[in-house]
């Protein structure tokens, strides 16, 4: 008889764990057959009733079953936590055969980008960077660069006043020579990299844009005109590569004298003309010339003792020519479409 509530209760315990599909199920299956309520604790007080022979049987059929029981509990446990953990990974999961999302990195502005390019080869040159103020006052910008009130020249510059006859922003960085000037002695090599302002605009002409001044100054005699070509050529062969055509041509500026402006070869037609170079195959890319000695003296170094020269080059020329841009416009438009590509 109690051999065959042993196998009742072991059956029903099998068929019944089948349909046990969650941990609290599990539990309280166990608390039904191993709890203090449970059918096997009953056959253990069944116990005393049996005879002494076959107690020890019982005892260890009861035993038995307990293991098994436990066994079983412990089995579907293990499966029960299997599935479980499965579950909550598959809830997390994250699909790895997804495209990964692009990073967008942000770029530098065409402009910088040359700029930083011209500053790197001027420095390998042996040139030293200076800044000086977008505002400036009439005697930096033109009366110390030898263009005194009602020249000629300043008809040139088409001007942008802060305070008419006095403030003004800068047309060009020339006025950083001056600055350099009077606060440096002789010998010096100087760039001075910086926007410039100017009142006229079209495909080749933008009211900001940017320029390098630069400036050496050294006893008379050791700068000549031959070091400014050798280094204006210099400076456009490692900035465009050496097939790149160079011409100078006779020119005036106040500051200079002699002066010449410097032309590369139209990357964009070749030479053969085109919008950009406006059909003449070359682009002005920089003035240049020996400083004048009136501006040696108006920083108080005596032209008899010191002799140098000058250039300031167009930034936005060099980079609508390395990237083959013809509309300087686009460079301030600040279009992502465009911006992107460089
Ligand atoms: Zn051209």
């Amino acid at each position: 008889m109690i051999e065959e509530t042993v196998k009742n209760i072991e059956a029903k315990a099998i068929e019944e764990i089948e349909s046990v599909s969650n941990l609290e199920a599990l539990e309280a299956f166990r608390v039904k057959y191993l709890g203090r309520k449970a059918q096997i604790n009953d056959l253990m007080k069944n116990l005393k009733q049996a005879s002494p022979e076959e107690r020890p049987k019982i005892g260890a059929q009861a035993n038995v079953l307990r293991n098994q029981l436990e066994e079983i509990i412990a089995k579907k446990k293990t499966i029960l936590e299997e599935q479980d953990f499965a579950l909550r990974v598959k809830a997390d999961a994250q699909d790895v055969t997804l495209p990964a999302n692009k990073i967008v990195r942000g770029k530098k502005h065409p402009i910088t980008q040359v700029l930083e390019e011209m500053i790197a080869i001027f420095k390998e040159l042996g040139y030293i960077p200076v800044e000086g103020p977008d505002v400036e006052t009439d005697y930096y910008n033109f009366e110390a660069l030898n263009i005194p009130k009602h020249h000629p020249s300043r008809e040139m510059q088409a001007t942008f006043y802060v305070k008419e006859g006095e403030l003004l922003l800068r047309t060009h960085t020339s006025p950083v020579q001056i600055r350099v000037l009077k606060s440096q002695k002789p010998p010096l090599a100087i760039i001075a990299p910086g926007r410039v302002y100017r009142c006229d605009a079209d495909v080749t002409h933008s009211p900001v844009f940017h320029q390098v001044e630069g400036l050496i100054v050294d006893k008379k005699g050791k700068v000549s005109f031959t070091d400014l070509k050798g280094t204006l050529t210099e400076f456009l062969h490692r900035f465009f590569g050496k097939n790149k055509r160079v011409r100078f041509r006779p020119s005036f500026f106040p500051f200079t004298e002699p002066s010449a402006e410097v032309d590369v070869e139209c990357i964009i037609c070749d030479g053969a003309g085109c919008r950009l170079c406006k059909d003449s195959g070359w682009i002005e890319i920089l003035g240049a010339g020996m400083i004048d000695p009136n501006v040696l003296e108006a920083v108080g170094l005596d032209p008899e003792l010191y002799s140098g020269f000058a250039f300031g080059i167009g930034v936005e020329r060099l980079a609508m020519l390395k990237f083959g841009i013809d509309d300087i416009r686009l460079f301030f438009t600040n279009d992502l479409r465009f911006l992107k590509q460089f």
